[in-house]
């Protein structure tokens, strides 16, 4: 079998559409990224070939096609946008918020109280809207890793000497 490149790759799962190339493979990320199996991994088509011819993909950018059609790889049409730029789809909304909820109810001072506390774990799953399993997490030291946890390992426990 030959090897083809990735731009070869690219170009035989597309179609030519005026100036555009029409994208007619995989898509990943809910349909907003083309994608194709290259080199053993998935990559963003799009990044990939902004990358092939040199550029770089600044922080917090997504490639897109400046001309308008969603499906459009051609290198000469790729921009570097803000992602923040586009808006996001309901479902990308919804999970979002349901993740930010989800951190706001779990707070380090709620955290400490429930391994603290000798209520049971069902009365915290209700009191805070969250799974027992989360709760008996917590207790177990499992889930919750404090956000200063990169410097808790130079914190000395209490009641034990400073001598390593
Ligand atoms: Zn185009």
């Amino acid at each position: 079998m030959s090897r083809m490149t990735f731009s070869e790759r690219v170009l035989a799962k597309c179609v030519e559409c005026g100036d555009c190339l029409i994208w007619k493979g995989a898509w990943a990320s809910e349909g907003t990224t083309p994608a194709i199996y290259f080199d053993g991994r998935s990559a963003n088509v799009r990044s990939a070939l902004w990358q092939q011819m040199g550029k770089k993909v600044p922080h917090g950018h997504t490639i897109k096609a400046k001309c308008g059609e969603p499906a459009c790889v051609a290198p000469a049409h790729l921009v570097a946008n803000n992602y923040r730029a586009i808006p996001k789809t309901p479902t990308a909304k919804a999970i979002t918020t349901r993740s930010m909820r989800a951190r706001s109810k779990l707070t380090e001072d709620i955290v400490a109280q429930i391994r603290a506390s000798d209520d049971r774990l069902i009365d915290w799953a209700q009191r805070l809207d969250v799974s027992i399993s989360t709760i008996s997490a917590i207790r177990l030291h499992k889930k919750w890793v404090p956000t200063n946890s990169m410097f808790s390992a130079l914190i000395k426990p209490q009641g034990q000497g400073v001598h390593a």
